[in-house]
């Protein structure tokens, strides 16, 4: 007889699973509900570091370890001090929010954890009573709930034709020096003042305090550079940019985040997707933070009220994608450099309605304003083939 052990189970805990179980053992609504997190890793390295903007705190205010008000931006023909508010933009270290969830959980009975790698999942299966149930496959066992809520990517996205895929590859350092070097009040967004021989690059630089920086170098591109090749690039930039002499590097991390309009899988039966494996990164910006809270939220909201876990896709969200799509199209088929086209949105519009556009909750008339920043004869007609690829592909 197939039996549920778990209501729901988490498989992976990483940014998403954490954030999901944060959510429901922050509502009294799951306090009776067996939820199961299962991570191949025990979640004990500081492997990045997040960064996001936002106009109200939300559920991991506390442990923010360093927000800005005001952000740099430079570029060869454009630089300004972008004024951000109403939002903020805040820094959340991996460690410290794998440790925050970790320890809140330990008050919780009902949640339960397993180091182990997950194999796949079981087929849909029903119990006696005719639910509908959903597992998770180990390597001498499976475990079945009501849900799986996954972030694995069991297979590396695959693009179609008419899909883009890039990759937002970086390395950063984190660097202590001697003397006071930062402005602790301001971060750089974007400085791409750096060689743009491989595509869209940028530096970004966040300090936390006047001896403390994050400094990242970041591109957009097709393929990865040689390990070696990061080093050199931020080296070069802390001594004729930044102007540093001497530090030390107490911290580095290296990340790659799929940059594609590839649709991926949002549930199947009970396995709804969630994190990068269900899409909610921003492909035109690798950011995926705030798109994690927001989709997981959502969750937790639907289950609380009996509704479908994976709603159909909003207009906001739609009308996202036809605009990541462009953006990706333009900058993979190299009719526009990124640097170009960051500048003038940045130069033409209000920072707060290009964080807002960013976040798939601008207005249409911020949109409409947004685009005529960006050269028309460019952008036009390879709106109008993505929405057209769009409409295919919904029929
Ligand atoms: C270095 C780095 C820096 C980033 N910085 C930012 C940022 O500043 N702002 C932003 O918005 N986004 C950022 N991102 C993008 C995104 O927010 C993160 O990648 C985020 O961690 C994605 O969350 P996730 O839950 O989808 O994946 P993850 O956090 O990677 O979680 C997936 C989990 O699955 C586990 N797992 C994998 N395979 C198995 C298996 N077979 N069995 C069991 N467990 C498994 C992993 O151990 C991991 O814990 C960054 C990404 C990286 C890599």
């Amino acid at each position: 007889m197939l039996t549920k052990s778990y209501d729901y189970i988490i498989a992976g805990a990483g940014c998403a699973g954490l954030s999901l179980l944060m959510r429901m053992m922050q509502d009294a609504f799951f306090s009776q509900k067996r939820i199961l997190v299962v991570d191949a890793s025990g979640k004990t390295r500081n492997d990045r570091t997040w960064c996001f903007w936002e106009k109200e705190p939300d559920i991991f205010e506390s442990i923010v370890l360093h927000s800005w008000n005001k952000l740099d931006f430079f570029s060869e023909t454009y630089a300004a001090e972008l004024s951000i508010q109403p939002y903020t933009y805040k820094m959340i270290q991996g460690l410290t929010f794998y440790n925050y969830v970790k320890s809140e959980a330990k008050h919780h009975p009902n949640v339960s954890w397993l180091q182990e790698k997950i194999q796949g999942f079981t087929k849909p299966a029903t119990d006696d009573a005719g639910n509908l149930l959903s597992g998770i496959v180990l390597s001498d066992r499976s475990i079945y709930a009501d849900y799986v809520f996954n972030s694995i990517q069991f297979e590396p996205i695959r693009s179609k034709p008419h899909q883009y895929y890039l990759q937002q590859h970086f390395k950063g350092w984190t660097i202590q020096t001697k003397e006071p070097f930062f402005d602790s009040g301001k971060a750089t967004f974007m400085d791409f003042r750096v060689s743009q021989e491989h595509g869209t690059t940028f530096m970004y630089m966040l300090p936390t305090s006047a001896t403390t920086a994050l400094v990242e170098y970041t591109l957009f591109t097709k393929d990865l550079l040689p390990s070696e090749s990061y080093d050199r690039a931020l080296k070069e930039y802390i001594a004729e940019y930044l102007h540093i002499p001497e530090y030390e590097i107490i911290h580095e991390e290296f990340g790659i985040i799929p940059m594609t309009n590839a649709l991926l899988p949002q549930t199947n039966g009970g396995i709804v997707y969630i994190g990068i494996a269900g899409g909610q990164v921003k492909a035109s910006s690798g950011y995926a933070f705030r798109f994690i809270q927001k989709k997981t939220a959502a969750i937790v909201d639907a289950l609380k009220n009996g509704r479908a876990v994976s709603v159909k896709a909003g207009f906001p969200d739609v009308k996202g994608l036809l605009y990541d799509s462009t953006l990706l199209h333009i900058l993979y088929h190299q009719k526009m450099k990124g640097s170009a086209i960051f500048s003038r949105i940045f130069k033409h519009n209000q920072a707060s309605d290009v964080l807002a556009f960013l976040d798939n909750e601008s207005s249409l008339f911020t949109d409409l304003k947004i685009m005529s920043s960006v050269p028309t004869a460019v952008f036009l007609p390879v709106a109008l083939r993505e929405l057209s690829l769009m409409q295919k592909r919904r029929n």
